[in-house]
């Protein structure tokens, strides 16, 4: 197979446009990755766990190998949590002190525990949706051109017993 090089005539060189510069970041659907992180699951591939923990991001997918590190939820999760709850909490409380005028006692023995039962829910799947939206924006490090992307956590030395070859030789008898 040969390859046949034109040039022009005139020697100009057509202007490159600025986008060759940097590769085109690949299209990631937002619902489907808010939908993802919502479940706690890996928003690259839908399969592996996000968290490796209540709330700690794994800094990779353990299915797919999806850099998860390079998220920056910090306190949105909160915000978005208080501000979710808020807009259930309130109204209800609004509403049975007009019907019923309970007792204070009453109140403070139905909302602050359905408010800390709320709150403690919602965080993971806001948390994960945080994530995930980080993730299809190409936000902070998932841009691999990003300057604040950083070099991959050191998880090496914890991993690595695990990932070693059986090289141990039996005990001599
Ligand atoms: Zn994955």
């Amino acid at each position: 197979m040969t390859m046949t090089v034109t040039t022009r005539a005139g020697g100009a060189q057509p202007p490159v446009p600025a986008d060759d510069e940097a590769p085109a970041l690949p299209k990631r659907p937002i619902p489907g990755a808010l939908a993802r992180g919502a479940r706690g699951l890996c928003p690259a591939c839908g399969a592996g766990r996000m968290f490796s923990s209540y709330l700690k991001v794994a800094p990779f997918c353990q299915t797919c190998g999806e850099e998860l590190y390079h998220q920056r939820a910090d306190d949105a999760p909160p915000y978005a949590v208080i501000f979710v709850v808020g807009h259930i909490v309130v109204p209800l409380m609004v509403i049975v002190e007009e019907l019923f005028h309970p007792a204070l006692w009453v109140h403070l023995a139905a909302w602050l525990p359905l408010t800390l039962f709320l709150s403690l829910v919602l965080l993971p799947p806001l948390k994960g949706m945080l994530v995930a939206l980080q993730w299809a924006l190409h936000m902070h490090g998932f841009d691999p051109a990003s300057p604040e992307r950083e070099e991959p956590p050191l998880v090496a030395p914890l991993v690595a017993p695990l990932l070693a070859p059986a090289s141990r030789t039996p005990p001599a008898p």
